[in-house]
Order: structure tokens, then sequence, then C-alpha cells
């Protein structure tokens, strides 16, 4: 994202020690960020929005100088920090957090009418704590989220566990894989768990105590998808996941690391509720496990998760994946054809032609190479960049590698041209 990001340094950890009043939006915050030089460094530059720096320390010492200048906090080292060289950032921060606007518009931290949401994809991380905020820098993490008593705080990874203090309680999570920092988030509401595990993985749908027979019922088949997926993506990439079913209505499901938010208007049974059910796991394979280096590749994530609602239509017993792949061409034919799928710019990127076009180049693939090669192909783009960041490249030249048919030949017009190519 345009100056967002900082490439001379490396986050390898943060540790967020966060503590929120819901009723006045306040928050404040410790976060203590472990950081290797990738340069010899004479500043470095980390992104935080709105939130005003009280204390900053590097390495357990005033540093020369700090300053924040719009969502910019630059720090200057007493001497110059040599590139390779391992070093802590632990800075104490508060204020009322807002969205953070962006050419998308605004993503970040958002109040709900009764708790708070995280939903900071693409550049909305900054909103909540200060971070490297760039996809391919990512890191682990740990939360300490302290909220009012019966309020439930959510981040991503696993519940290490909670401690009443007084009149409010602290939660604890923790990261340990590496994650993005626009995957990072926090939820917090009058939730209950719902809890069951398959293959391994522990799943968890966090609701309102009053939605648990309807969301129960919405969500009974997330075990099937996951053990659909992971027999045709390979296996599940985390230790746990989890669903977030906000009593608000949301526009759009929203992603994050191990853990996806629902609306309440999406708890259903029916092919729209369920596919994007089905849409938002499938990104902790293709989004989360393997993260964009660049927006522009951004249909690595929305083509796959799109190709894997049509999967997961044909896995349980709906129409084939091939059906759907006909009607979105068949939609797409008589769209304006003005989008380039592997460089869409910042105003196409969330564009829904650029889901359906991803996902029907991924058909497009299958029905050239056949079903056998495709999986194993999927399977192999899993495997080789798990939990790290891919490029369309990294994509064209696996899939020229395993299935020995030319990348051009493979993938045609479909990724770097305008017009729509034929679905043959
Ligand atoms: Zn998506």
């Amino acid at each position: 994202m345009p100056r967002h990001g900082d490439s001379t340094f490396s986050v390898r950890h943060y540790d967020l020690e966060l503590t929120v009043v819901l009723v006045t939006n306040a928050l404040s915050g410790v976060a203590t960020l472990s950081c290797t030089a990738l340069e010899d460094l004479d500043d470095l530059t980390l992104d935080l929005y709105r939130l005003r720096v009280t204390k900053l320390r590097l390495d357990g010492a005033s540093p020369a100088k700090f300053s924040q200048r719009g969502a910019r906090l630059t720090v200057r080292p007493r001497r110059t920090i040599a590139a390779g060289t391992e070093f802590t950032v632990e800075i104490t921060y508060h204020g009322s957090p807002r969205p953070m606007p962006g050419p998308d518009g605004e993503a970040g931290w958002e109040e709900l009418a009764d708790g708070l949401i995280v939903a900071s994809q693409p550049h909305g991380a900054p909103s909540w704590f200060p971070c490297n905020d760039r996809p391919d820098d990512k890191a682990t993490y740990a939360f300490g989220i302290t909220v009012p008593q019966g309020y439930t705080a959510i981040a991503n990874g696993r519940g290490t566990g909670s401690k009443r203090r007084g009149s409010t309680v602290r939660y604890e999570f923790a990261e340990s894989s590496p994650m993005a920092s626009y995957l990072a988030t926090i939820q917090v509401g009058r939730y209950v768990p719902l809890t069951s595990d398959v293959a391994g993985v522990d799943l968890t749908t966090w609701c309102p105590p009053g939605r648990k027979a309807a969301v129960a019922e919405a969500f009974a088949d997330q075990p099937a998808m996951v053990e659909a997926f992971s027999r045709l993506f390979g296996a599940y990439p985390f230790a746990t996941y989890a669903a977030v079913v906000t009593d608000d209505e949301l526009e759009i499901p929203l992603e994050a690391q191990s853990l996806s938010i629902f609306g309440s208007n999406l708890v259903d049974r029916d092919w729209s509720a369920q596919r994007l059910i089905a849409h938002e796991l499938a990104h902790q394979w293709f989004g989360n496990s393997l993260t964009l280096r660049h927006w522009r590749d951004i249909w690595l994530h929305e083509g796959f998760a799109c190709y894997a609602e049509w999967l997961w239509s044909e896995e349980s017993g709906g129409r084939t994946a091939a059906a759907h792949a006909q009607e979105q061409w068949d939609r797409l034919s008589e769209l304006p054809q003005d989008l380039v799928l592997s460089d869409p710019g910042p105003d196409d990127m969330f564009d829904d032609r650029l889901y359906k076009r991803g996902a029907l180049t991924l058909h497009a693939v299958r029905l050239r190479v056949g079903d056998e090669a495709f999986f194993a192909l999927l399977r192999a783009w899993t495997e080789r960049y798990r939990h790290s960041g891919v490029t369309t490249d990294d994509f064209v030249s696996l899939a020229q590698e395993l299935t020995e048919v030319d990348g051009a030949e493979l993938f045609g017009a479909w990724l770097d041209e305008t017009a729509l190519p034929p679905l043959t």
C-alpha cells in the first residue's frame, strides 16, 4: 500500500498488551516489537493511525528522537543499527481508534452496537497497533486483551487463558504461525463458544447467546468443509479455526488468520450464506498461510477462495464447479472487459469480476491438465509456500514445473490480458 511499511527492517514478533474501554471507545496499549535490521538503520518507520505515542524505548533505552506525522511513527536511534542486528522497540500508546481511510475505503478498528471488530484488509492494521504494515513482513503474535467483565475478547490463534481483575477480564491469545499485519485482529462482544474438532483442528464458533441455535445450524457443515478442503488443498495450515458471528449485520464477511467474521445477516442455510462460509475458510490456505507479497496479486487469494466455493458446491452434492464456471463466464462476457487479473490496480482490487475471473482461470487450468494434476498442483502450492509470501510468477512457475505445460499455454490470456478468453 502506498505510504505503508518500511522495507529496511523486519518484525519477527509482536507482543500486544491492550486495554479496551468500550463505552468511550478508548484503547491503551503497550506494543513490544522484536525486530531485525535488514540494512544499516539511521532511522526506522512504523505505521500508526491517530493513536498517540507517550513513551518509546529502543532496546530498553530512550532513542535519540521519535516523532509522529500523519500515520507514520519515525524513530531515530542514538547510533546506527547495523544490518543483521536484532533489536526491540517498546511503544506505549493510547487514543480512540477509528477505521483508517485508504484507496479502497476504510479498514481496521470498528465499533459495533455492543462491542468491536477489527477488519484490516488491506490497510487497516495501523488503526490499532504500531506495525511494519507490509503483507510480506510476517511475524508471530501474542495478545493480552483486557475488556470489561461480561465481554469476551477473541484474537488470532489459540486462547491461552483468561483472568478476572476487578471489573475487567484479561484474555490471552497466541498466534504461533507467521502472520501478515493486516490479518491480525481482535473481536470484542458478548459471545459464547460452540466448539467441535475435525482432522486435528479445534473449531470454535463464537456468537451472541441468543443466536446459538441458529448459528449452530448455519455453521453445521463447517467441519465437513475443513475435511473436504484438507483433502483437496492439503492439510489445514493452522491449529485452530474460529468463526465470530456478530449481533450486528455486516455488509460482507471478513477474513483474518485462523479466524473469520460474519454478520448476523449471514446466518443461513441458503447457498448465498454457505458459499461465504466456504470462501472465508478457504482463505486460511489462500491468503493466510500463503500471503501475497504485492497487493496486485490479490487474485491468488480471491480467485482461489471463489473457486473453493464452487468446489464445496460440487463436494456437497450441489451444482458442479463446471456449471458455476459456465454461468460466471456467461455473466463476465456481458460485463466491461477492462481488468487485468495479474495487476488490477487499487480501484479494482476487490472487484467481483476479479474474484470470478480468478476462479475461471483455475477452472481453465483444471480443464487443460485434468483433475489429478490440477489438485496435485494446488496441494504442492500450499505445501511449498506454507506460511510464506507468494507472487503470481511463483504459481505460474510451479504449474509449469509440475504439469510440464508451458505457462503461456497453460494460462493463455487469463492473467495478463483484458479480453475474456474462451472457457475450453
Ligand atoms: Zn475473499
